[in-house]
């Protein structure tokens, strides 16, 4: 079929507005807010429902065009700029609450939800839960984070977002509607078993094996207070240990590290916040006591939080993108990685030596996730928009941090193009032949975000 043929067919199944191949609306949809050079997009379309979306991914099917799904397209890793052209699937309108169950604790959402909807729902409906979502701005989808083993601060407590996810619904690449978890037996959607447990096949495939349309997330208990334990230390190989102190209290909701060139104050020291929590506010007191001992045995001086920082933070969860974009270009991005605790001194002092080589302050961060089980790694670059040698710059920095972790033993998150290219050239051959199997089975015609995760 022609190109005109297709954006009839498109616009015959979600209506004339909400399918388009006009250069003025597929221009947002060819880049990101990452360092990602943009890449041509065919058509955008914005299904509103499931049976609307089965459709679209029949006709991409027969006529073999490639389909990426997306959410808020915030992961600054390109993720949702397609490789090979075809049609972008912008989610945003499924964007139903569809059911919050108090006492199972979980939201039952469509896929198009932003973290923003949800936060602000549960605080007006349900103010003694929260949800488990990033530090991201609002505009970012709850799936989309999920889907990509996002974390954020109930992530220390709880794992990552996508440990915390019950069920899914799934439209496959054939079009089919699958439902995974406790839904394909029960109207709960409480649990992910005991059923042969598939969902983590559509978690970090970035869309390559199948468009979530619904999913439940589990929900947590909101704590009535909250302060934050500030320390810097001077030397990172004190981290593990500290950290390993930490968590074995069980009074650590959340463990944010960082160590950044700006401001100057904080130059040469590794900051450590400790979010504690509470029914009562005096019951912190003896909290805080507690961690001050702890921070000291392990080299790190305690600071009362300064003000600004106490506001910021505080006000959880924090959106972070003013503080990205300091150096005022308009461009920030992150290599992720997840990390055993034991090698993060190495990727301290390792990372910021490359920030430096590329003539970038090193802003690095770090953030438990599940106790000292996992810790996910920020190796930041901002870059000025403007400059295209600038965002070079930045690629090459991210590409280098993306091989350091690898080194370390750890493995990036949320991978652009180049660190997935990395990632499938260390991994066990046999993982790689088993993930390649599936995805050929379920997607014969290779319309499923082609590129991603794709050997060459
Ligand atoms: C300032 C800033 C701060 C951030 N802080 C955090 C943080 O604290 N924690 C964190 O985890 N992340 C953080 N991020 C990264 C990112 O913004 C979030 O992870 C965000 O939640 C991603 O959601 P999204 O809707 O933008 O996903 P998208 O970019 O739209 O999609 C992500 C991936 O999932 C796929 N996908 C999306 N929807 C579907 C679907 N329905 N079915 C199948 N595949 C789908 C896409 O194709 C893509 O591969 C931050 C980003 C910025 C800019």
């Amino acid at each position: 079929m022609k190109k005109d043929g297709i954006i009839k067919a498109l616009k015959d199944i979600v209506g004339n507005d909400f399918a388009s191949n006009e250069p003025e609306h597929l221009y947002i949809y060819s880049q990101d807010p990452g360092a990602s050079l943009p890449r041509p997009v065919d058509f955008v379309v914005l299904p509103k429902t499931t049976e609307e979306l089965q459709e679209i991914v029949k006709l991409a099917n027969e006529e073999k065009i490639p389909i990426t799904p997306m959410g808020g397209g915030l992961t600054l890793s390109g993720l949702v700029i397609p490789v090979k052209g075809g049609i972008v699937i912008d989610l945003k309108r499924m964007d139903q609450i569809i059911e919050i169950n108090r006492y199972s604790r979980y939201a039952l959402i469509e896929a198009g939800v932003t973290t923003g909807k949800l936060l602000s729902h549960l605080k007006e409906n349900y103010p003694d839960l929260e949800p488990p979502i990033p530090d991201a701005p609002p505009s970012a989808t709850v799936a989309g984070n999920v889907l990509i083993h996002g974390s954020g601060y109930l992530s220390q407590k709880y794992g990552d977002q996508g440990a915390m996810v019950n069920g899914l619904e799934v439209v496959l690449p054939n079009g089919d509607n699958a439902k995974l978890g406790s839904c394909a037996l029960s109207n709960y959607w409480f649990a992910k078993g005991p059923i042969p447990d598939m969902i983590g096949l559509f978690l970090s495939s970035f869309g390559t094996m199948g468009i979530v349309t619904k999913l439940s997330l589990q929900l947590q208990p909101k704590p009535k207070c909250r302060d934050i334990v500030f320390g810097l230390m001077k030397d990172p190989n004190n981290i593990p240990e500290l950290l390993y102190q930490i968590t074995a209290t069980d009074l650590a909701e959340d463990v944010l590290l960082g160590m950044q060139d700006k401001p100057d104050w904080m130059k040469g020291y590794v900051f450590v916040m400790t979010y504690i929590t509470a029914e009562k506010k005096e019951d912190l007191d003896p909290q805080v006591k507690l961690f001050k001992r702890l921070y000291r045995k392990a080299g790190a001086n305690y600071m009362k939080a300064p003000k600004k920082m106490q506001d910021l933070y505080l006000q959880k969860p924090i959106f972070a993108a003013g503080a990205a974009d300091y150096r005022k270009g308009g461009g920030f991005e992150y290599v992720g990685a997840n990390m055993p605790l034991e090698k993060i001194p190495e990727a301290y002092i390792k990372g910021a030596e490359v920030s430096r080589k590329f003539g970038i302050p090193p802003t690095l961060g770090s953030r438990l996730i599940g106790g000292t089980h996992n810790i996910v790694m920020f190796f930041s670059y901002s870059f000025n928009r403007a400059d295209p040698d600038d965002m070079e710059n930045a690629r090459s920095a991210l590409e280098e941090t993306n091989k350091l972790a690898l080194e370390l033993g750890g493995i990036p998150w949320k991978a652009e193009l180049g660190a997935q290219k990395q990632i499938l050239k260390k991994m066990d051959p046999n993982y790689k032949k088993l993930f390649f199997r599936i995805r050929n089975l379920l997607d014969p015609n290779g319309i499923m975000n082609p590129g991603n995760w794709e050997e060459v």
